[in-house]
């Protein structure tokens, strides 16, 4: 059995559904499929969600909700007529709209989470009712019905691993289920949203319920690149990449998924596999769990911009036993999430996002580290990049890191940081931030070329 998700794209418009609707038929084991809201159908374009967002939001500041009513209700019309479907199939999608926006408002995450599930929700309906049309025999199934339970944070539910017995039995339902994802429900019975970008979720964990023997995303791309396609021209598509090259690359910037969006299905130990619904027949990417190691060491360049390292400097510190510790609790203190932590005899840098670093916070952890652990020197330096090279060849190639110095330096690009040893299937170069691309080229043509 395969479980299929559809992204916001692959469902923008009628002519989408409609290839989402012959890529279902076109394989009896594609029996559950599960789909986002639909997304933009150009690159300036609203997503429904956002539209749902932005209807909630008009709703909660009191003012008029027609406008943003109707835009919506715009989208699924637009829709409804390019599948011929009749004009009166929108009334119940209309109604539903209205009937949500009359709830309560009085909890306005709770509020807010039952608009944007219409997205998901009205999207399986109409996609169950297009198949059913062309003589599929599919049925939508919520995430209610099938007991798809999450915690009770709305916008940002995680799920709850007591719900896969339940959700296992979807897979005894005749026909094609047609799942809208995104959300579940929470044990008191409210409606709560996974993140955004959550239905990725909904699939990884419906194949993990059904133990799939794959896990089919679809999406607008061919194939995972192994560098980003707006730093290296016609960069090489990954055919095959494993779970831990797949989370180092998506750690870097690589938008593949939410890195915890895949879990349930890494846990499983199901395949993923990535695929363009306007070319089904194309090779995709497949993410899973050992691969053959036969094409070079690495499988991608990726680079994270908007780091900041904290360097630390105080005479004897290898000595000083509850140094790090110390350092550390104090950016517990701050909720700052740290990335990594080079150091030397005297010295270390401890390196975070500078979205977890604002210039009062910085102020504030700068004066701490000074005075709490008489340091000799503390300093921030901003505006650094995090080069990786990812790949598990890497583990057995003498060598690897003399190319990638020698690229950089042919780059004329200069070393902050290297990290490498921990992760065994990726190196790290810390540079500064206007050089990230020229790294990235040159590590590319290393590798790739
Ligand atoms: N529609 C939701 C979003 O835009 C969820 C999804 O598409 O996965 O985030």
């Amino acid at each position: 059995m395969k479980v299929c998700k559809f992204g916001g794209s692959s469902v923008a418009t009628a002519e989408q559904i409609d290839a989402v609707c012959r890529i279902v038929q076109a394989d009896p084991e594609r029996r559950l499929v599960v789909v986002s809201a639909p997304g933009k159908r150009h690159s300036d374009d609203t997503k429904v969600t956002d539209l749902l967002i932005a209807l909630a939001h008009a709703r909660l500041s009191g003012g008029p909700c027609d406008e943003a009513l109707d835009a919506v209700v715009a989208r699924y019309a637009e829709i409804a007529e390019g599948l011929g479907v009749p004009a009166s199939r929108i009334d119940p999608i209309s109604a539903d709209l209205r009937s949500r926006l009359a709830e309560s408002c009085e909890d306005k995450d709770l509020f807010t989470d039952s608009l944007k599930a219409a997205g998901e929700d009205n999207c399986a309906r109409l996609v169950a009712e297009c198949l059913t049309a062309r003589g599929v025999e599919a049925h939508y199934v919520g995430p209610k019905e099938a007991g798809l339970l999450l915690s009770d944070e709305p916008g940002n539910a995680q799920v709850l691993d007591e719900c896969y017995p339940r959700l296992a039995e979807v897979a005894d339902r005749p026909g094609v289920t047609i799942f809208p994802g995104f959300f579940g429900y929470a044990t008191s019975g409210k409606l709560v949203t996974l993140p955004r970008g959550g239905s990725d979720t909904t699939g990884a964990v419906l194949a993990k319920a059904v133990n799939a023997d794959v896990y089919e995303n679809f999406t607008d791309v061919d194939a995972v690149f192994a560098a980003n396609p707006n730093i290296v021209d016609d960069p090489a598509p990954i055919r095959e990449l494993t779970y831990r090259e797949m989370r180092e690359l998506a750690y870097a910037g690589f938008s593949v998924f939410h890195d915890e969006a895949i879990m349930p299905v890494f846990h499983a130990g199901i395949p993923i596999h990535i695929r363009n619904t306007n070319n089904p027949e194309g090779a995709g990417t497949r993410i899973v769990v050992e691969r053959s190691i036969d094409n070079g060491p690495a499988v991608g360049i990726a680079a994270m911009d908007e780091v900041c390292s904290i360097y630390v400097q105080k005479y004897l510190m290898n000595r000083e036993v509850g140094f790090g510790r110390r350092l550390l609790a104090i950016l517990e203190d701050e909720g700052i999430p740290f990335e990594h932590i080079p150091s030397g005899i005297d010295d270390l840098s401890v390196l975070v996002r500078e979205a977890f670093f604002p210039a009062d916070v910085e102020q504030r952890v700068v004066g701490r580290v000074r005075d709490e652990l008489a340091v000799d020197d503390v300093s921030v330096e901003h505006g650094l990049s995090l080069v990786m090279i990812v790949g598990e060849g890497m583990r057995h190639t003498v060598g690897v890191a003399a190319r990638a110095c020698d690229a950089l330096a042919r780059a004329n690009v200069n070393i902050e940081m290297i990290n490498q040893g921990s992760s065994e299937v990726s190196m790290m170069y810390g540079v500064k931030t206007e050089d990230a691309p020229r790294a990235v080229r040159s590590l590319y043509a290393e590798y790739f070329g």
